[in-house]
């Protein structure tokens, strides 16, 4: 039976972080100052704090200072919006990191809003969406921007490709659409509505899970040589696909972890230094 090749996530995230890293040395040198991410965090959730916690630590092993606003569960959508004004407003903070969710008392949309494009590194807000979508510059979000650097390493070209994505998640599903469709693929978006979810991925020649279902995707359903990227991360290592089967049909295959994961974190921190390059000016 034959085996797929997995798409190493992890390896090309570290060279990316160092690349990314040498670049906040290079802004450091000329400038003075080091390229800064502010992360914002509405109570005390442990899952988004260890997610915080975590992007803190690659910030600082690439250079890149974190400033952490930890406000109260409490926090009104007004105050965490004056917040975020003012954190746009600060010359000395380059990219915004407002942890989601943010709780079903706070107006997400509205906070999300209140982040200066130019500094929505993590590519949340409408400006971000719709030049993505358009194709102008911009920053993308995270995870999908590290979907498509993951198919440029492997030489995958969406162009004329059917591509389905399984989930329309404005953070993940929706936007990976968006950047294969600009990149030429033909593309289904699939969700809870979809009738016969299987005959659709049957056809694909790309497949992203971005479902948040343990091992919905079933080998059985994968086109032979398809490319499939796993977004999906459950506990004990378990992805959206049913990686066991998957690998013997796929072409290329995401592994859980190692894929997708490592890479989101490496697009925020290149995103910040490049946000920073550009309100530094050089
Ligand atoms: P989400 O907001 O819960 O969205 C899930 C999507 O899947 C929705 O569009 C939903 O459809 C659809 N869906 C649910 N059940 C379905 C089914 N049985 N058949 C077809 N579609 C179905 O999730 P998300 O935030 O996009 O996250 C998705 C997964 O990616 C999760 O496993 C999450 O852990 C992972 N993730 C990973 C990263 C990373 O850095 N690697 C980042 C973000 C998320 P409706 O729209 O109709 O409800």
């Amino acid at each position: 039976m034959s085996q797929a090749q997995l798409m190493d996530g992890a390896g090309l995230a570290r060279r990316i972080v160092e690349e990314t890293a040498k670049r906040a040395a290079g802004l450091k040198d000329r400038t003075g100052m080091a390229p800064c991410l502010a992360t914002v965090l509405v109570g005390e959730d442990p899952a988004s704090v260890t997610y915080v916690r975590m992007k803190q630590n690659r910030c600082r092993k690439a250079g890149i200072e974190s400033r952490h606003v930890a406000l109260p569960a409490g926090t009104t959508t007004a105050e965490l919006v004056d917040t975020l004004t003012a954190l746009s407003a600060d010359p000395t903070v380059h990219g915004i990191l407002l942890q989601h969710p943010v709780g079903p008392h706070i107006d997400e949309r509205a906070a999300f809003e209140a982040i200066a494009p130019d500094k929505d590194v993590d590519g949340v807000t409408l400006s971000s969406y719709s030049a993505m979508s358009f194709g102008l510059p911009g920053f993308v979000s995270c995870t999908p921007g590290g979907i498509m650097r993951l198919l440029d390493e492997y030489d995958v070209d969406p162009a004329g490709k059917r591509a389905v994505v399984v989930g329309r998640s404005a953070i993940l599903g929706k936007p990976v659409g968006m950047l294969l469709l600009g990149r030429d693929a033909t593309v289904t978006y699939c969700h809870s509505r979809t009738t016969d979810l299987s005959s659709v991925v049957r056809e694909a020649d790309i497949v992203v899970a971005a479902v948040g279902r343990p091992r919905l995707i079933r080998g059985e359903d994968i086109k032979p040589g398809a490319v499939v990227i796993d977004a999906g991360y459950n506990e004990g290592n378990v992805g959206n696909v049913d990686f066991d089967t998957a690998v013997t049909r796929a072409g290329l295959i995401t592994p859980v972890p190692g894929g997708v994961g490592p890479m989101t974190i490496a697009v925020l921190l290149e995103q910040t230094v490049t946000g920073a390059e550009r309100q530094v000016g050089v």
